[in-house]
């Protein structure tokens, strides 16, 4: 398809893209598909919890932003009351009003979500906003809120429906006292005693958030160790910090059930030591989503789930059916939100005949707790069981001027690199601001720069960046701020 041709005009009921589901993977998609010239409608169902529908998916209305909502004001009113008096700042009875902190995350919430309708109307796609069901390739059924069905035509479909909290058996959601993230979200006071169960990226942010507000936290989680997924160097520090926080966070312990008892919860589980009981106020399940894909599909289309229940797809994001593609958390990969977002704008350009392609091996990972947690490529343990020899080079914040003249030296920024051509194999940072430090190593693993690169790479001083550039020299024992080991 020409990509310079004038948009093809569309009728009220064909087009020639259909994207199912408006959240950061299908957005975008209906966006770079409109700017490439096509006539595009994208198809969203979600409604909060006033009744209102939508766009934006989980992340807009109830993952990524109205989570660092609440992080940042309850980091601020941590920070206020424990750390404001070493800067000379006294500030006598700091209270949080949860109303209005609540107030504040449904206003951000609000702005962006309304914000995507601005911004199909200025890239000229046509946001229906109901169900939308494939019936065969280039056939999709669209039933409005109100119930009125119509069937719509497209060349191309993409499916974007997202993805859903994975409920426990031994667990069930019990609202309002036993939870999913959206609801541990929207709680309206501060429980005395949460309980978490997973402790995993979810459970982390909002066990830091309840935490920094006075809640007794304890998060079960079932692995042994620590954020099996991140470099251990990394998740031990991370660990140490949280734990120095009062985050009580329990390995190995397995969940077997949880009775709601008046307005408490009572949570059995087992560990090493055995049988285990523990009473909370709320409890909110965190043990990872599940792929969505509610009426999605009718019978026939052809389109394939694997055993997981993910629409299966090639590297390119095809569903094997000619016209029918499918991205973000409803397809394998980390269920991220920058991750859907880029699959979204590839299959939008693959569309159009242009190139199209996302790099799976290099996307960022950032867990917003604090100190934050972030990292791309390789841990150093993924390094060591590749064979392939590695060197490793780590800079604390402690020796950073300017974590310490914001009062947040802890953690360190490391650098795995290969020993043969220096190529940098992965980042991992746990400190200050390490969401936002991880950047600059996605963009040199992007351009597969070596550490040399890093090294030689002038960084402002005095930054947070620094501590990258030096992990970089360390990797060579040349760091000149920190002793090399
Ligand atoms: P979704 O955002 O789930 O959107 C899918 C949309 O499709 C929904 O609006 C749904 O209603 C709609 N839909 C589904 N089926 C149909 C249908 N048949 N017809 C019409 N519409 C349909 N990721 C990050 O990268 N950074 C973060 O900081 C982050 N924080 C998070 C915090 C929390 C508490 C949670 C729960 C998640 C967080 N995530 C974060 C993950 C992120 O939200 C998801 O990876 C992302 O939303 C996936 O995007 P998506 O478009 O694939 O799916
Ligand atoms: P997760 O996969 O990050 O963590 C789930 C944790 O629960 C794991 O540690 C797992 O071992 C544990 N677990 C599983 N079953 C258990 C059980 N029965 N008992 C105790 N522990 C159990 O999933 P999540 O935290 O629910 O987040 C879901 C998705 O949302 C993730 O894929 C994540 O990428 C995404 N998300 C991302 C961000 C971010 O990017 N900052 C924030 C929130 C969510």
């Amino acid at each position: 398809m020409a990509t310079d041709d004038k948009k093809t005009a569309a009728s009220a009921d064909s087009f020639d893209v259909i994207v199912i589901g408006g959240g950061p993977a299908g957005y975008p998609a209906a966006i770079r598909a409109a700017q490439n010239k096509l006539s595009v409608a994208c198809i969203d169902e979600w409604k909060n919890k006033d009744g209102a529908a939508a766009f934006g998916g989980t992340c807009l209305n109830a993952g990524c932003i109205p989570s660092k909502a609440l992080l940042e004001s309850t980091e601020l009113y941590h920070r206020a009351q424990a750390e404001f008096a070493t800067h000379g700042i006294r500030i006598a009875g700091a209270t949080m009003d949860v109303a209005q902190m609540q107030k504040r995350k449904s206003g951000i919430v609000r702005t962006m979500t309304q914000g995507i309708l601005a911004l199909f109307k200025g890239a000229g796609v046509t946001g229906l906003q109901g169900h939308g069901k494939l019936l065969a390739p280039g056939k999709v059924e669209f039933t409005a809120h109100d119930g009125t069905r119509r069937t719509l035509s497209a060349r191309q479909v993409v499916l974007a429906s997202g993805s859903a909290p994975i409920e426990l058996r031994s667990a069930p959601f019990q609202s309002p006292q036993i939870v999913d993230s959206w609801g541990a979200l929207d709680f309206e006071a501060v429980p005395q005693r949460l309980g978490v169960i997973g402790a995993g990226v979810i459970g982390l942010e909002l066990g830091s958030v309840w935490r920094r507000l006075g809640a007794e936290v304890v998060v079960l989680e079932a692995l042994p160790e620590f954020l099996a997924i991140a470099d251990q160097q990394l998740a031990k520090e991370a660990l140490r910090a949280f734990k120095k926080q009062g985050l009580d966070v329990r390995l190995g312990a397995k969940v077997t059930g949880a009775t709601v008892k008046g307005d408490a919860v009572e949570v059995r589980y087992t560990d090493g030591k055995g049988e285990q009981q523990l009473t909370v106020d709320r409890l909110v399940v965190a043990v990872g989503r599940r792929p969505y894909t509610k009426d999605l599909l009718a019978e026939g289309t052809g389109v394939k789930l694997d055993e997981r229940g993910f629409i299966v797809v090639d590297e390119h994001c095809r569903t094997g059916i000619e016209g029918v593609w499918a991205i973000g958390d409803c397809v394998r990969g980390p269920m991220l939100a920058h991750k859907g977002k880029e699959e979204g704008v590839m299959v939008a350009d693959l569309i159009a005949g242009r190139y199209g392609e996302t790099n799976y091996k290099v996307i960022p990972s950032v867990i917003y707790t604090a100190p934050e947690i972030a990292w791309v490529g390789l841990t150093e343990e993924q390094a060591k069981a590749s064979g392939r020899a590695y060197k490793v080079g780590v800079f604390p914040f402690l020796a950073s001027g300017r974590a310490r003249a914001m009062e947040q030296a802890g953690g360190f920024a490391k650098v795995v690199a290969a020993q043969d051509n220096d190529e940098i194999l992965g980042v991992h940072i746990v400190g200050p601001l390490a969401g936002e430090l991880i950047a600059e190593a996605v963009l040199a693993m992007e351009y597969s720069a070596s550490s040399e690169d890093l090294q030689r790479t002038i960084h402002a001083h005095p930054t947070l960046s620094e501590a990258v550039h030096e992990a970089a020299l360390n990797a060579d024992k040349r760091s000149i701020d920190n002793i090399n080991r």
